[in-house]
């Protein structure tokens, strides 16, 4: 693991969400303002154009560089959180991490999300993907699981807690001030959320990154 795999990471996240931008562009026109996407892609591209400099650091400088630019240009309720991810991640992780310190470096950055958006599980948000794939992913590092099975089996966590979004009610962010009719929708962030982690998973199980 290091700046190369990070910026491998980042290329499949963004090319997934680039894939998928008019689906959550709908969703978040539904029951947010429509900018999620803009936002995401334009904090994807920026990563983009520092790929010299990512793919030069080793993996939690790289992390951190890239944390950076996203609080910078991301914006919106999603740049700070994901920047709250990156660094939490970084913190904690090495760059010989296995299976065990990536699965403690998410949590912590799923926990970093946590306390700088004051939402857990429930509030039909991003939150409701990235703390069940946490909570598995530690479970299994904690059984041994190899690394295969880990990245078969996050993204269907992920998927799952994303589908379960839909008959959620908003009580966080931009959502929450539709009330009752921000329920019918999935919520953005989780699909947006999930979609790169699906992406990361199968990234990894190619290798070589
Ligand atoms: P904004 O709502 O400011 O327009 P974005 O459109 O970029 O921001 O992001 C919206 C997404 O951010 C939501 O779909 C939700 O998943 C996530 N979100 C909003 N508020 C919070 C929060 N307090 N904690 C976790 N996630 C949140
Ligand atoms: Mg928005």
């Amino acid at each position: 693991m290091n700046g190369k795999t990070v910026m491998a990471c980042i290329d499949a996240a963004h090319a997934s969400l680039k894939g998928h931008a008019d689906e959550i562009a709908s969703l978040d026109q539904a029951i947010g303002d429509g900018d999620h996407i803009i936002n995401l892609l334009r904090g994807m591209d920026a990563l983009t154009g520092m790929r010299a400099q990512i793919e030069a650091e080793a993996f939690a400088p790289a992390l951190k560089l890239a944390a950076t630019k996203v609080l910078s240009t991301v914006g919106g309720s999603s740049g700070p959180l994901f920047f709250s991810m990156l660094t939490g991640m970084a913190k904690t992780s090495t760059d010989d991490a296995g299976v065990d310190g990536f699965a403690r470096a998410f949590a912590a950055g799923v926990e970093a999300v946590g306390q700088r958006g004051k939402t857990r599980i429930g509030s039909k948000t991003m939150m409701d993907v990235l703390i069940p794939v946490a909570e598995r992913f530690t479970a299994m590092a904690d059984a041994l699981a190899s690394t295969q099975d880990v990245l078969e089996e996050l993204p269907r966590i992920a998927e799952e807690n994303m589908l379960a979004t839909r008959d959620m009610l908003a009580t966080k962010g931009r959502a929450s001030f539709l009330g009752e009719r921000s329920r019918g929708h999935i919520d953005p962030g989780a699909r947006s959320s999930q979609l790169m982690i699906e992406a990361v998973c199968a990234r990894l199980a190619q290798g070589d990154a």
